[in-house]
């Protein structure tokens, strides 16, 4: 057996038999069933497959996976890839078996049986791929059985939970930079599809990708429509948007704590769409049985927390929605990312309220950590509502924050009903007034409610009891109307005007710049939110919201694309992997408007390679003319 530290690094000069290496684009041809590289793939793979290094940031749904399968298959060897996602390996590996590649995982989910079968086959060089979780390279037999195989490549997946500034950090992530030290001469392909500049530059730094070409790509999904609303009664909202624009449809929704996930999934389950919830507090078998339904099943709704979704290539996600303001733009793009892999039209939905800013920001002041990372949340924070009090197009202020320039996108809310700003200095200045009178009863604590009922001189029994009505600033604030007022105290939060007191109370309290605003030196520029009827408009370029796949399709060819559809799920649950597996949306699309009669003609279509053209294209075909 060839012990792999001492093989040379490049392909040609590798000591194997002259066989002639396959060439990555008749590998996609075949095995993939795709004509044509995207963007950068060809490059990455030339680089890897030449034995170089290659740090790869690239959208999700873009194809970073070809980007190290491909080199896999190519080079000797087995690809190893590290990846923290151990739920999903099986999909993974199901969904590479389906197009007739050899891939195996190892993780702390198998027996001890199972295990040795996988590590036998990749002894005997029988694995194009072998999937491991990052915590495997800490067991010394992990080390030793990589020795004694043959190592094509290293692919780190999920890269970026390397980086301690980023939201995914993972502690054994670090430890990865041995891959280098260990087998210097086995290239290395990094990738994420989430990264600041300074994220960049830290994966780059703790993996040692010292000598790899970066390959970074823009990280616009057009085919994503960002749109931030007013939170008012936020679950009603929600089922709005899902009764009007994607009935049937499944999608993610995201609850900042456990109990509102749970109350989320019943109101929807309730009102006649079925969800499922997903969170850290449940039981791990009813974690992994409602993952996999979501997988599997069509048109369902996963309501999860955060601890959702990394790594979920499903790719007919239709719409993320947030019930919550996410803790930073990282988190928010990754987040929202999952929608849309397949290219298709695709909604990130945000629901958006005061309470949000004052609960985040409480939970700043009260989190553990020193200061400089209390400002680092703080920092985070204060990103993420830039972009939701945003008067220009959502894209470019998202793309701008990892440092990448665009023009105004016709597909985002802003763009398609654009907000007026107006000069709110006067407002301002009634509100910093009110804060500061109110402030002089030390002992008492008063919420964002209670200034605005002040303001808006609204004789409350509270304001009564407390004599509130006799202040100066009692009814100052009657141009405006609550809710107005409330986007006011919201937005003055976002851009630093007014703070939360760390008392746990959401008592407002003014900061050094509104000092600024009230001697009247500095003015203030507001947004006024969009008129509820406007905000469903069509998109003027055409591009419309996210409609079912099957929408565009001619009255025939969308009978022919619901009867594969059927199909298809009868076939996936027969050979228990999710449908996608089978075939993506896109290609029962091209076979419903091409409506193939032969297997040769079938082979043709995007996303039909060999195998699958052997496994299902005869059913097929019978299911087409059924
Ligand atoms: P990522 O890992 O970047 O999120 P994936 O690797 O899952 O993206 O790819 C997204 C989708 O695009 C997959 O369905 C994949 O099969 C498809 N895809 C990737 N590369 C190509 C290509 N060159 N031509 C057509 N489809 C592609
Ligand atoms: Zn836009």
């Amino acid at each position: 057996m060839q012990v792999t530290r001492e093989a040379p690094a490049t392909a040609a000069a590798d000591g194997s038999p002259a066989a002639p290496l396959r060439a990555p684009l008749a590998v996609l041809a075949e095995v993939f069933g795709y004509p044509t590289f995207r963007g950068e793939q060809a490059e990455i793979i030339d680089t890897v497959v030449g034995g170089g290094d290659a740090l790869v940031l690239m959208p999700t749904g873009s194809g970073k996976s070809l980007c190290y399968q491909i080199p896999a298959l190519v080079r000797p060897g087995t690809g190893v890839v590290v990846s923290p996602l151990i739920a999903l390996m099986q999909d993974q590996v199901d969904a590479l078996s389906a197009l007739g590649v050899r891939a195996g995982f190892l993780n702390s989910t198998q027996d001890y049986p199972e295990r040795r079968r996988v590590e036998q086959a990749f002894l005997a060089g029988e694995l194009d791929l072998l999937y491991l979780a990052p915590e495997r390279l800490r067991v010394p037999e992990t080390l030793d059985l990589l020795d004694r195989g043959r190592i094509a490549l290293f692919a780190i997946d999920e890269a970026h939970c390397v980086s301690q500034w980023g939201h995914d950090f993972r502690p054994d992530y670090l430890q990865l930079s041995l891959l280098h030290d260990r087998w210097p001469t086995v290239p290395r392909i990094a990738l994420t599809a989430t990264a600041t500049e300074a994220t960049h530059a830290e994966i780059a730094e703790r993996l040692q990708l010292a000598r790899a070409r970066h390959f970074v790509a823009s990280f616009d999904r057009p085919n994503i429509q960002y749109r931030i609303v007013g939170k008012d009664s936020p679950r009603t909202q929600l089922l709005g948007l899902l009764r009007s624009e994607h009935p049937g449809d499944a999608g993610i929704v995201y609850c900042l704590s456990r109990k509102s996930v749970e109350q989320t999934a019943a109101f929807l389950t309730a009102n006649g769409i079925p969800a499922l919830p997903y969170h850290a507090g449940l039981d791990r078998r009813v974690r992994s049985t409602n993952q996999a339904r979501f997988l599997r099943e069509d048109g369902l709704v996963m309501v999860a927390t955060i601890a959702f979704g990394m790594g979920i290539d499903k790719p007919d996600v239709r719409f993320v929605a947030h019930l919550d303001l996410p803790k930073s733009v990282e988190g928010y793009y990754q987040e929202t990312g999952r929608a849309g892999r397949d290219g298709l039209p695709s909604t990130a939905w945000l629901a958006y309220g005061l309470q949000d800013v004052v609960q985040q920001r409480r939970m700043i002041d009260t989190s553990e950590g020193d200061a400089a990372h209390r400002r680092r949340l703080g920092a985070h924070l204060d990103a993420m509502l830039a972009l939701c009090e945003t008067v220009e197009c959502r894209r470019v202020q998202l793309l701008a924050y990892f440092g990448q320039t665009s023009e105004a996108c016709g597909n985002c809310d802003t763009c398609l009903a654009p907000p007026e700003s107006w000069d709110g200095t006067v407002p301002a200045q009634k509100l910093l007034s009110t804060v500061v009178r109110l402030d002089r009863e030390r002992n008492q604590r008063y919420g964002a409610g209670h200034l605005v009922d002040v303001l808006l001189g609204k004789p409350t029994p509270r304001i009564e009891q407390l004599g509130h009505t006799s202040l100066s600033v009692f009814g100052i604030g009657t141009d405006l109307t609550e809710p107005e007022w409330r986007g006011v105290v919201r937005q003055m939060l976002a851009q630093g005007l007014l703070a939360v007191d760390a008392d746990g109370y959401g008592t407002l309290r003014i900061t050094p710049t509104s000092a600024e605003v009230l001697s009247g030196s500095r003015s203030v520029l507001l947004r006024r939110e969009a008129p509820k009827a406007a905000r469903a408009r069509t998109p003027r370029t055409g591009r419309r919201g996210a409609v079912s796949p099957a929408a565009d399709l001619d009255g025939a060819a969308s009978l022919v694309f619901e009867r594969l559809r059927t199909w298809r799920a009868a076939t996936a649950k027969e050979q228990g992997v999710p449908a996608y597996v089978v075939f993506h949306d896109a290609t029962l699309r091209e076979i419903a408007t091409r409506v193939p009669t032969t297997l040769e003609e079938l082979g043709t279509v995007t996303g039909v390679g060999v195998s699958k053209q052997e496994r299902y294209g005869p059913h097929l075909l019978e299911a087409l003319l059924g």
